[in-house]
């Protein structure tokens, strides 16, 4: 985006963001694009961005393996400096690039766990059969 002239804007847009940002859940995906919602403001030579992400993950469920789908909402801020400096990112020619901050927020936000429902029984350790479709009679419940 271009910053020259401007002190702050609002603005969103939608983040096809790449499946390899998907870091520890297993067979799952992006339902859909990530919202991303930026409230920027300039101030001097600093660049100043609030912002939104919404996701959807779709895996398989943590306990029972069929499934499940997990909707984050984050926010976060972010500084980006014309210079190296610690904790800000470097943005160039009146530019930023918010990629980069998007793509790890992904990662630092996302669940290590989504169940395809609050009280999902799992699988049985003795049979393997699904809990939640009824009990197999292994004493699971
Ligand atoms: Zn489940
Ligand atoms: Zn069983």
């Amino acid at each position: 985006m271009k910053q020259e002239g401007l002190h702050s804007a609002e603005f969103a847009f939608e983040y096809s963001a790449p499946e390899e940002l998907i870091i520890s859940l297993p067979d799952a995906h992006f339902k859909g694009a990530v919202e991303v919602n930026a409230f920027v403001t300039l101030d001097g030579k600093d660049v100043y961005a609030d912002i939104d992400l919404t996701y959807v993950i779709s895996c398989a469920c943590s306990r029972c393996l069929e499934r499940a789908e997990g909707k984050v909402n984050h926010s976060f801020s972010v500084k980006f400096s014309l210079y190296e400096e610690e904790g800000a990112y470097l943005y160039k020619s009146g530019k930023i690039d918010l990629t980069l901050c998007v793509n790890e927020e992904i990662i630092i936000s996302q669940p290590t766990v989504i169940y395809c429902k609050d009280d999902c029984k799992g699988l049985c350790l003795i049979c393997g059969a699904n809990l939640n479709h009824g009990d197999c009679g292994h004493g699971n419940i």
